[in-house]
């Protein structure tokens, strides 16, 4: 029997052993392994999970039972320090040598320290091992509330970052470059980029050479060679790799000028019983940070050694996407193309921080590589159209701007993608083995088309497409497909709006553990915020880690870093008094004022620590809350009505207001508007509301279902000629149905038009009470409207929430990076210009 050493137990080592002891021949060898850290392989892709749960156990590739049943020796703690080539044996720290017929170097990297003055100083760290991320916790919490900063302002910066912010400290990312992502993103993509961690409330600092680290000790800050100095407690490394090769140098292996192990395309160094694989090895001069690539070096190790001629693919697609939660980056192919060699196409709105490009072969035919900021959906199906070289529409641009004239997506649709299209470059899955998955072998869910392909299972960037493939399988059998809302549940929102009212479920923890999976997203927590807000009233203040951006400080934050403020106007009604104190308060904060559309008053321009002092001079004078930043009701729009116009039929304006009123505060699946007008000259635009009532000869007209916006439509009769008691009936339960059933982010149109039966339906539902429900939608409407509280009023008067509205977490000093200029005896923020 010949033995094979495997020397790293990490990701790729451990990748090497799973994919030996799937072929047959396997035992024929012994599997020896040495790991230098204390426990068995672990998903370091994932690391960052670690912060949220500190559960090592849940990182873990597979225990060391696996190990066990597939008689492979696994020694953890225990490093190999020297390779005798000329004996073919290895020694260990403690003292063991062991005999080989092949040896895996499978030794990772570590991060590159650069050798800045001070960097030795406590609080300074590295993000690569569970141990240094347990350290770095530990730190965190002796300077709770302090100011941290990730130095490098990569893929893996980024992410340090946002679980710097994560811990409670103030993150700063300093990058030497002068954008960030340099090997992933263009400057304007950067810029976009920028904005986005502006938003999250991570400050950037580009360009920016770091000379030295301040402190006696401790770190207390950094200067930089502009000799500009930034105050922090805490400082995380995150500047590159350095290829762990230093066995190679006992035993004279080839290395590379800038260190890595040489190998050629099946993974030998220049000893050919020796390979290389994962990060350590150099393979056409680089050295490839990602997991795909150290998969591939795997297979090729493992065939080779059985006497297979797999080689490695000649060149490696590094295309990424950020797994930073509430930020989508993502770049494939060459993202930098000139315009000697493409024709690139931009798209980019501002208002939202979206940045699309894409790079386009001058014949036009043949997607290149491209940038997508701030909306990364299409990015799978952009990168199957770049990978296997497909042809591109007519129109090129429709890839980023949408197809238009409704036949469906640019991208295409996953099916039309060919059967040997890999999906999955971790583990090498194609499209034609996902599809057979479900459709041949019977599996019915992701995660058993997972399980059964391993599709997913690496960087999990391909989820996404592979849902989609799975969803399109199960279509094609005529099988009814389950809708998800994200990994983390395997329920719709409908149903676990159901689960969390029947089991009487208090909060998001306890949904997690009782139906839930993982440590849940940004697509699932908002979601279940809103149930909780649906079932008990309960305000945007609770689980404020659970809530849309927005909802966590109760304002829209604006393009500069400032916050809106939007008083409630219900019916569009207000009094010269509250007219005068809304001036008043406007002019003293120095406040941006414009009528929206909703006939309120925006007041743009706010720091987030004057937040609450301005809230709390609105309320003092009659104010509450607009929740002009909630999934709720906004506005009930009003015409004058009978009280003034002359075509009048009845008195809109009281409606309004009493429509507003009732329905204010009311958390839904998103945003509803209303509106009432007099007559049928429709001055208020009720119906392009979600409800609207108009007054006609003998009653009021109910519509339901319209909204302008990017999709206008037209609202639906709904019921005519009612009296107002009825009418409120019917919006009532017409609401309550729709808040209960709805998905996530649908507006009552989208939602209509996925009701079987449409209006005719909804109609039965809440007229005549088909599903025998009409008596709970209107007593769960009432005691909505009974239990309502203004959330600033709440927020204002707590002192544990108002303390929430700090610039910086551990001090109450204004942030001073926000820039306005004068526009129209107004002022408007710098990037507006
Ligand atoms: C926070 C973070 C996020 C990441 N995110 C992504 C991502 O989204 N997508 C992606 O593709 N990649 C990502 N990566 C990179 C990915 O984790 C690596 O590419 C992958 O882990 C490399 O695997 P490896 O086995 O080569 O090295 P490692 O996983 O580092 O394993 C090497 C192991 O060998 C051990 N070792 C070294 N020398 C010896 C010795 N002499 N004796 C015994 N043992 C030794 C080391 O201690 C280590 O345990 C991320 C990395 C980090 C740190």
């Amino acid at each position: 029997m010949k033995t094979i050493l495997v020397i790293g137990n990490g990701m790729v080592g451990y990748k090497f052993c799973e994919k030996f002891v799937a072929q047959p021949k396997h035992e024929e060898f012994q599997l020896i392994v040495f790991g230098e850290e204390p426990r068995v392989a672990y998903d370091r892709v994932h690391l960052s999970e670690f912060f949220e749960n500190g559960d090592a156990e849940k990182l873990t590739l597979a225990p060391r039972t696996w190990y066990e049943k597939n008689n492979i020796t696994l020694y953890t703690n225990e490093r190999v320090t020297n390779i005798h080539s000329t004996n073919k044996t290895v020694t260990t720290l403690s003292g063991k040598t062991f005999a080989y017929d092949y040896l895996v170097l499978a030794t990772g990297s570590v991060p590159f320290v650069p050798p800045i003055k001070g960097v030795l100083k406590k609080g300074v760290f590295v993000y690569r091992t569970i141990e240094d991320l347990e350290q770095t916790m530990k730190f965190a919490e002796s300077i709770k509330g302090g100011k941290a900063a990730v130095l490098g302002g990569g893929l893996l910066g980024l992410e340090a970052a946002k679980a710097v912010k994560d811990m409670g400290l103030e993150p700063h990312v300093v990058e030497f470059a002068p954008r960030l992502m340099p090997r992933q993103l263009d400057d304007d993509g950067s810029l976009a980029l920028q904005t986005k961690m502006n938003e999250l409330g991570i400050s950037v600092h580009l360009n920016k050479a770091t000379q030295q680290i301040l402190g006696n000790g401790s770190i207390q800050g950094m200067e930089f060679l502009d000799n500009e100095q930034l105050a922090v407690d805490m400082l995380i490394i995150s500047a590159g790799i350095r290829p762990r090769d230093e066995l190679a140098k006992t035993c004279g292996l080839e290395q590379g000028p800038k260190g890595g192990i040489v190998v050629d395309n099946t993974m030998r160094t220049s000893d050919p019983d020796i390979f290389a694989i994962g990060e350590v090895a150099l393979y056409n001069k680089m050295i490839y940070g990602l997991v795909a690539p150290g998969y591939e070096m795997a297979q090729v190790a493992v065939d080779q050694i059985l006497g297979e001629n797999t080689q490695m693919s000649a060149s490696i697609d590094m295309s990424t996407k950020l797994k930073l939660i509430g930020v989508d980056v993502a770049s494939f192919g060459n993202p930098f193309t000139t315009d000697d060699e493409a024709h690139t196409i931009v798209f980019e709105n501002k208002l939202q921080g979206i940045y699309k490009r894409i790079n386009i072969s001058k014949d036009g035919k043949l997607l290149l590589g491209g940038i997508l900021v701030g909306d990364a959906d299409d990015y799978n199906m952009l990168l199957q159209l770049y990978q296997n070289k497909m042809t591109l529409p007519e129109n090129p641009e429709d890839l980023i701007l949408g197809a238009r004239g409704g036949e469906g997506s640019a991208v295409g649709n996953v099916m039309d993608l060919p059967d040997e299209a890999v999906v999955c470059s971790c583990e090498s899955v194609t499209k034609g083995a996902i599809c057979c998955s479900v459709i041949d072998n019977g599996n019915e869910s992701l995660k058993s088309v997972a399980k059964a392909t391993k599709a997913t299972t690496g960087c999990g960037g391909c989820k996404p497409m592979v849902s989609d493939l799975v969803t399109e399988s199960l279509k094609s059998l005529g099988k009814t497909v389950k809708v998800r809302i994200c990994e983390h549940f395997d329920y719709s929102r409908q149903e676990l709006y159901d689960i969390v009212k029947v089991r009487n479920i208090q909060n998001y923890d306890e949904l997690l553990d009782a139906v839930g999976q993982g440590h849940g997203c940004e697509i699932c927590k908002p979601v279940a915020a809103g149930i909780f807000a649906s079932l008990y009233n309960e305000t945007a203040n609770m689980q404020q880690t659970i809530q849309d951006s927005n909802d966590r400080f109760l304002a829209n934050i604006q393009r500069n870093g400032t916050y809106s403020v939007v008083p409630r106007v219900a019916g569009g009604e207000i009094t010269p008094k509250q007219l005068m104190a809304m001036g008043r308060i406007a002019q003293k904060y120095d406040l941006y004022t414009k009528i929206t559309g909703g006939q309120r008053i925006d007041m743009f321009g706010a720091k987030l620590h004057e937040l609450p002092k301005i809230w709390e001079e609105l309320i003092a004078e009659g104010f509450e809350t607009g929740q002009a930043y909630g999934k709720s009701l906004r506005t009930v729009k009003s015409c004058v009505g009978s009280t003034w116009c002359r075509y009048g039929m009845d008195e809109s304006v009281s409606f309004a207001i009493e429509i507003e009123n009732r329905y204010k505060g009311i958390r839904s699946p998103h945003k509803m508007k209303g509106g009432v007008s007099g007559c049928i000259r429709e001055c208020a635009e009720a119906r392009c509301k979600d409800f609207g009532f108009i007054a006609v000869e003998g009653g009021w007209n109910v519509y339901v279902c319209g909204n302008g916006g990017a999709n206008p439509k037209h609202a639906e009769l709904f019921a005519e000629k009612v009296d107002k008691e009825t009418a409120i009936k019917y919006v009532d339960r017409f609401l309550m149905y729709y808040i209960k059933t709805a998905a996530p982010l649908t507006r009552t149109a989208a939602w209509l038009e996925k009701l079987e039966g449409g209006i005719a339906y909804l109609q039965n539902v809440v007229i005549h009470d088909s599903l025998g429900i009409a008596e709970e939608l209107d007593a769960e409407m009432q005691r909505y409207a009974d239990t309502y509280r203004c959330e600033w009023k709440e927020a204002v008067e707590n002192p544990e929430i108002r303390s929430r509205y700090t610039h910086f977490v551990n001090s109450n000093e204004e942030d001073n990076n926000i820039e306005f200029v004068s526009l129209r005896e107004q002022k408007m923020p710098k990037a507006w210009t």
